[in-house]
């Protein structure tokens, strides 16, 4: 339990995960956060970045800085219930966004997008501007950019109350990490290729295989680069079937 906001927290290989009952609750959560101009970075805990962290310890001590994981994925999902007990929802970071955007517009908050090619940029602004007529889109700037300070400095002018960073993992995070006390907007959060399937220049994967919980697969499918990133959900599911068998096996079998 994070004592101080009273959501609670498990940990899956030392990753955070935060335990949202919905994600409703996960947008009433971090609502009520801005509204006291809390600083929140949010990052999305898929079992492909549990396995990453788990070799890489400034991963896992920049994962850690955050103040809310959300459980983008039912690997990460099953292997709380596997290793917790607890049953909790898939939170994807992309639904987390569209869902705080309607959020955005409902409560006149102002959101600021940084990352992308300039053209997707330019492209997934116009189309949220007009998916969302009341929202205060209060800016952007794409994700190719030399020097930080500017781009700091245009987002701080705009006021926004939300910064989604759109740059890709751990690339945002370690963005958002660096600059979080730099950063006025009082809620992070990275959103990886998002902004490319508001713009249409990526697709997102269809309705069943959001609902499976299979974007992993589709995606490893549709650009097979990927599969440095995705061919380690194998060993994470390895690491948990070992972590559920390790217990047991020290209790079946006691040291002599
Ligand atoms: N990107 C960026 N700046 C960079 C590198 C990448 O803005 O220096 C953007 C890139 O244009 C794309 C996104 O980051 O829009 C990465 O998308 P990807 O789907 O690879 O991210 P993931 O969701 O897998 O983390």
């Amino acid at each position: 339990m994070n004592p101080a906001y009273g959501i609670e927290t498990v940990e899956v290989m030392g990753v955070p995960i935060t335990c949202f009952r919905s994600y409703q609750h996960a947008v009433e959560c971090i609502l009520a956060r801005i509204e006291v101009n809390e600083k929140t970075f949010c990052l999305a805990v898929g079992p492909e970045k549990i396995c990453f962290a788990t070799a890489d310890k400034s991963l896992l001590h920049l994962i850690r800085q955050a103040d809310m994981h959300c459980c983008d994925g039912v690997g990460a999902a099953l292997a709380v219930r596997l290793l917790r007990g607890r049953t909790i929802p898939r939170i994807t970071g992309v639904q987390l966004f569209h869902e705080l955007l309607a959020a955005a517009e409902a409560e006149a908050l102002r959101v600021f997008l940084l990352g992308a090619t300039p053209r997707s940029s330019e492209l997934a602004y116009g189309r949220l501007q007009q998916r969302h007529p009341n929202l205060h889109l209060v800016g952007r700037h794409d994700g190719y950019f030399d020097e930080d300070e500017p781009v700091i400095g245009q987002v701080n002018a705009a006021h926004p109350d939300m910064l989604f960073v759109a740059m890709g993992s751990p690339k945002q995070e370690i963005w958002i990490a660096k600059h979080r006390d730099a950063i006025a907007a009082p809620f992070c959060m990275g959103v990886g290729g998002t902004l490319d399937v508001v713009s249409g220049q990526a697709k997102w994967a269809p309705r069943f295989v959001r609902r499976t919980g299979t974007e992993f697969l589709y995606r490893l499918l549709m650009e097979p680069r990927r599969w440095k990133r995705y061919g380690i959900v194998p060993e994470f599911a390895c690491r948990v079937l070992l972590e559920i068998a390790l217990p047991r096996r020290s209790q079946d079998e006691p040291l002599s």
